[in-house]
């Protein structure tokens, strides 16, 4: 081998080592972590992805998905960013499993939009369910176990395990957790998706509520999902390698699903009328102040905007401790972009965890009108429902705004994933999104 053409090669196994090496580094909630996450994961988004992803590989080793989720959740990266970014290195083609992937996020954010019900009755139904189950004595023995750890199937409890411990799991076992949570210890639905929501990095209200009810068969009519021992085998081998006693309980998955009744009426579950092209195009004034909460930790509109700025945290008591942290991260690092996109000072960038206390900065600072970007249902706008009111009474106005790309998709997403997915190519069009670099 010529000496060139062998350092190139030696410098691409390297490099190689090295991908595989990080791809299970710990996540931190900075901005850089997930540009750094997305350069490694960037050479696998194309056939490798569409290939591989649905392996669990195990704790150790997550290479083939990209794990990127919680970066998106919070919008560290935006999806259109993402999408563009996928698209300089691959073709369309080669990236279409990745890319209808973000789409199926985009899917269940505007499925939600059109029916915020669905989540405010999760909500009521965690607290109904859990003591419906508490005062039952086998079943909150089970339950006890499924979220220790400690059931009878190996390979659930090394799940548990990771979630807790990382606050990240692979797909294909979140679809088979939610299965065997479901149809084989028969717990409800509701609280497995709140136990994934207060240990997932990436909790998100629409892509989570939705993936348990899609699981549980009531997203589809008819479809549930029924996690089967020969597919976990196939699909989790190597993960099976790595538990002692590996095999212990697979025997026990249930064979069949089972119909599930849905509480929420069909008037419930029926697409609003949400008009959201009238979400404010209201330009940002003289004397206005700008809020940024963590369902939109991206920097873009607040560029060069010398404006008060304050930063909205709702964190949540019942979230594990590794969700707190990365969230913690992600807020300081925001922070410091905020300062240094928007000439704002670090020290007068303000953490608050009300709306009482927004408004009382919006009176302090002698600010006219406050914006943020548009907070999507979930705790974060539930948390701050009163807002607007509070702050009409003052004299103020709230201005919430959607980004294209949410404007674009979200009008899709009434019906099945089917609509959306026939439209992917021609939304890549209209969004300018191949080959253009998305300025933040
Ligand atoms: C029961 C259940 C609960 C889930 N809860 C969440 C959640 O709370 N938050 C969340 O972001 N995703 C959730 N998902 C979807 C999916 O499992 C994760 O987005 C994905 O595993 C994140 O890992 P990744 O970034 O390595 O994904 P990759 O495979 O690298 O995919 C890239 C991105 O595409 C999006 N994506 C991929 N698969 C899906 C999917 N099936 N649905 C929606 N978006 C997808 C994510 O933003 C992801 O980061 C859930 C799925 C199920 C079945």
């Amino acid at each position: 081998m010529h000496l060139a053409t062998s350092s190139v090669f030696i410098a691409t196994i390297f490099m190689q080592v090295e991908l595989f090496q990080n791809s299970d580094a710990p996540l931190f909630g900075t901005r850089a972590n997930a540009l750094d996450q997305l350069a490694k994961f960037l050479p696998r988004a194309g056939r490798d992805y569409q290939n591989n992803r649905n392996f669990d590989l195990g704790q150790a080793d997550h290479s083939f998905v990209s794990r990127l989720s919680p970066y998106i959740r919070h919008r560290i990266l935006s999806e259109d960013e993402l999408i563009s970014t996928v698209l300089r290195s691959h073709s369309r083609s080669a990236a279409f499993k990745f890319i209808q992937e973000i789409f199926w996020r985009t899917y269940w954010k505007g499925w939600l939009e059109h029916r915020p019900a669905v989540w405010e009755t999760f909500i009521t139904e965690v607290e109904t369910e859990t003591k419906a189950v508490q005062a039952v004595p086998v079943r909150r023995r089970i339950f006890e176990q499924a979220i220790t750890g400690t059931t009878e199937i190996a390979i659930f409890n090394s799940w548990v395990d990771e979630l807790k411990e990382t606050g990240y799991l692979h797909n294909h076992a979140r679809m088979w957790f939610a299965s065997i949570w479901i149809f084989t210890l028969r717990l409800p639905w509701q609280l497995g998706a709140d136990f994934f929501y207060n240990h997932l990095l990436d909790g998100d209200p629409a892509s989570n509520t939705l993936g348990w009810r899609w699981v549980a068969g009531l997203q589809t009519a008819g479809k549930t999902y029924l996690a089967t021992e020969s597919n976990i085998r196939k699909n989790a081998a190597q993960r099976l390698k790595g538990i002692p006693d590996s095999g212990r309980g697979l025997e026990k998955l249930a064979t069949h699903t089972f119909e599930i009744q849905d509480s929420l009426t069909v008037e419930e579950k029926a697409p609003s009328s949400s008009q959201f092209a009238e979400l404010s195009s209201v330009n940002i004034k003289e004397h206005d102040a700008v809020l940024v909460t963590t369902e939109d930790l991206s920097t873009r509109w607040l560029d060069n905007a010398n404006k008060p700025v304050a930063i909205f945290d709702k964190t949540d008591e019942r979230s594990s401790e590794t969700k707190r942290k990365f969230q913690q991260e992600a807020i300081e690092d925001v922070k410091h972009r905020i300062a240094e996109t928007s000439s704002a000072d670090l020290e007068n960038i303000r953490v608050l965890h009300s709306a009482h206390e927004i408004s009382s900065w919006v009176e302090e600072h002698g600010v006219k009108d406050l914006h943020s970007s548009y907070i999507p249902t979930g705790e974060v706008r539930s948390s701050l429902a009163e807002l607007p009111t509070m702050l009409e009474s003052l004299g103020h106005s709230f201005y919430e705004h959607l980004n294209d790309y949410d404007r674009t998709v979200w009008p899709h997403c009434r019906k099945g994933f089917f609509q959306l997915g026939k439209s992917i190519d021609s939304l890549i069009d209209t969004l300018g999104l191949d080959g253009q670099r998305i300025t933040r």
